[in-house]
C-alpha cells in the first residue's frame, strides 16, 4: 500500500521514515513527536525529556508551515490529509493524550474509526465534518 500523509495547508509531506512527524505544543511547552501511519496504532516517540501526561492537550501543527492543524470547533480533534493509492482521504484524530480515536474520512462520510475511545467524537465528525 502507497500512503503518504500531507499539511491540509501548505501541503507539506509529514510522512517520514515511516513514521508521521508534527510539532506539538501546549502553553510553552513544545516537542516533536512522531506517530505510525496505522490507523488504529497509537505508537508515539518523542524524546524523553519532553513530557506528556495522560489527558493533556497537545495542540497538532505541522512543522513544515507551523499551521494548527486543530478542527474548527473542537480543540480536542486535529486533521490531516492522506493519500493511499491514489485516493485521498481526510484523517481526524484525537489531540488529547491517551484518548484514542481516529476517524478516516472520504467523499463526505467516516469511511472507518478506530481506536477504543471513536464513540467520542462520532457525533461532532458527523454533524461538522461531512459534506
Ligand atoms: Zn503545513
Amino acid at each position: 500500500m502507497n500512503t503518504k500523509f500531507f499539511c491540509p495547508h501548505c501541503k507539506g509531506i509529514l510522512s517520514v521514515n515511516n513514521q508521521i512527524v508534527f510539532t506539538v505544543k501546549k502553553g510553552s511547552k513544545q516537542g516533536l513527536l512522531f506517530l505510525s501511519p496505522h490507523l488504529g496504532d497509537y505508537s508515539v516517540w518523542h524524546h524523553p525529556e519532553f513530557h506528556m501526561q495522560e489527558g493533556e492537550i497537545f495542540n497538532f501543527h505541522c512543522p513544515i508551515c507551523m499551521a494548527d492543524l486543530s478542527v474548527r470547533g473542537h480543540n480536542n480533534l486535529a486533521a490531516l490529509r492522506m493519500e493511499e493509492d491514489g485516493k485521498s482521504y481526510t484523517v481526524v484524530f484525537s489531540q488529547v493524550k491517551g484518548e484514542h480515536c481516529t476517524y478516516k474520512i472520504s467523499e463526505g462520510s467516516i469511511e472507518a474509526s478506530f481506536g477504543e475511545h471513536f464513540a467520542n467524537y462520532v457525533d461532532f465528525v458527523s454533524a461538522s465534518m461531512l459534506k
